[in-house]
């Protein structure tokens, strides 16, 4: 074949940018393991459905895989040394691994860092009232949602509740095949000629989003809200909670779904919270199954991005900085030059995703320079909103060593950016990173559909960015 071919299509072959699709490129036995790592990534999902339980399940397959909690490490006075792997868990909601290096801390780590927050509706510190023979409970939604996607689908209640005593009481309702479920209604046609003439942003509001909780009224003549009595009642029996409880509680409202294969032909992954657990889940796998690198490597994973990245458990927060002046510490010397010149030292993927092409929806990207459902890992240079505003603009020379990398190690990949110039836009924790002095860039899995109550990635996608931050844990320039 290779000799039919014209001058021009070599030099065109030669000379012109490609992205390539993964399907096409991978071996038999590659298809194989792209299909058995997702059905791994689909269980975690299950499990992992809010930052608690993705924080939780982190710490149970760290210390599986002969992680150590770097607080045990501090008490036992032990010393950090090259293959050593530690885990911190911040306030239940954030977690950052590391295996050490060959080399000092103070050279430099090679961080995947990704959030494992994800758009939901939490429920208000006072949720339960009664309208109408109706138990409800009020909501105050988190991230950026299109409201109208969240009613008439079967939803779960997740969190943790605080009483009185200080006694922590978990709730878990709507996973199981045999639990109920909630849901939020909406407004049937035949009366809706109102509704639908407004916007889609006003269809359904903040306010409007009452999570539908019960209808039996509890058996008393002499009460009134006989069916908030009733709910009430029923949280008590089983949490021993009452309704003052619920001000020291974060229960949130995600869909009753499980993840599922989407397409005849089983290349996709329909799931919740694939922004940006597609991303901490493949940065969590990589640090598990990488050998001692020559670099420190460490997966961070923050919450509160979806809001800002503001808090004790954001991006925003000092959490990194106080877990790599430990590593710097325990390794023999600590000093305030040391830990900063790890910083500026350090590389970092940003592990998040990116809007991928969805031909139902022409005109929203720049298909030049956008991401595709399939052709590998993504690298975003820069984000930010109209402009570049507000977000991180990797350097080239970073990114150039990363196509090498990427090209020694096999890895496909593509670049992206999120929709057109001045159509909005996005950031992702890169920048507070960036800000400390490291080399941050965007690099991660092209989502439809995000933010919706079921993201669809492609599992060839999963897989590589799987392989390209397992690559990077290990990346020495
Ligand atoms: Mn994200
Ligand atoms: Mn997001």
């Amino acid at each position: 074949m290779e000799e039919n071919k014209t001058e021009g299509q070599k030099l065109q072959e030669k000379l012109a940018y490609k992205a390539k699709n993964v399907w096409e490129k991978v071996s038999d036995e590659e298809r194989k393991e792209i299909f058995s790592f997702c059905e791994d990534y689909k269980k975690f999902l299950d499990v992992a459905k809010t930052e608690r339980e993705f924080a939780r399940e982190t710490e149970r397959v760290a210390v599986e895989n002969g992680f150590v909690s770097l607080d045990e490490l501090i008490n036992s006075g032990k010393k950090l040394i090259p293959g050593t792997k530690v885990y911190k868990i911040i306030r239940n909601k954030a977690a950052i691994l590391a295996v050490i290096g060959k080399q000092p801390a103070s050279c430099g780590v090679n961080i995947v860092g990704a959030h494992i927050d994800a758009p939901r509706i939490d429920l208000k510190q006072n949720p339960v009232y009664e309208d109408t023979d109706l138990a409800f409970a009020k909501t105050h939604y988190y991230g950026g949602i299109k409201k109208y996607q969240w009613v008439t689908i079967p939803l779960a209640l997740h969190g943790v509740v605080i009483k009185g005593n200080g006694e922590t009481v978990e709730i878990k309702i709507g996973e199981d095949e045999n639990d109920p479920v909630f849901t939020i209604t909406d407004l049937l046609p035949h009366l809706a000629a109102e509704q639908m003439q407004k916007k889609a942003s006003e269809v359904v509001t903040g306010e409007g989003l009452n999570v539908l909780f019960g209808s039996i009224p509890y058996n008393d003549e002499k009460v009134k809200e006989k069916v908030k009595l009733n709910i009430l009642n029923l949280l008590y029996e089983k949490y021993g909670i009452t309704e003052e409880d619920f001000v020291s509680a974060e229960l949130e409202i995600v869909p009753a779904l499980k993840a599922k294969d989407v397409g005849l032909d089983r290349g996709l992954v329909g799931a919740y919270g694939q922004d940006d657990r597609v991303c901490a889940y493949t940065a969590l796998r990589a640090i598990l199954d990488i050998d001692t690198p020559e670099k420190t490597a460490v997966c961070l994973l923050t919450d509160k991005e979806e809001v800002g990245s503001m808090g004790n458990t954001g991006a925003q927060s000092t959490m990194l900085e106080n877990f790599l002046a430990f590593l710097c510490s325990l390794e023999g010397e600590y000093s305030d030059l040391l830990l900063r010149k790890c910083l500026s030292q350090t590389r970092m993927l940003s592990a998040d995703v990116n809007a991928a092409v969805d031909p139902n929806y022409e005109g929203t990207h720049d298909k030049k320079n956008a991401c595709y459902a399939g052709k590998g890992v993504v690298l975003t240079k820069y984000s930010g909103v109209r402009g570049k505003a507000g977000g991180s603009d990797a350097n080239a020379e970073f990114i150039g060593e990363l196509r090498q990398m990427f090209k020694n190690n096999d890895i496909i990949w593509q670049t992206g950016e999120l929709g057109k110039v001045d159509l909005g836009g996005g950031g992702t924790i890169a920048l507070f990173v960036a800000n400390l002095g490291a080399e941050v860039v965007d690099c991660g899995v092209a989502v439809l559909a995000m933010h919706s109550p079921f993201e669809i990635t492609s599992k060839a996608d999963v897989y590589m960015t799987y392989r390209a931050y397992k690559a990077f844990y290990s990346f020495i320039k």
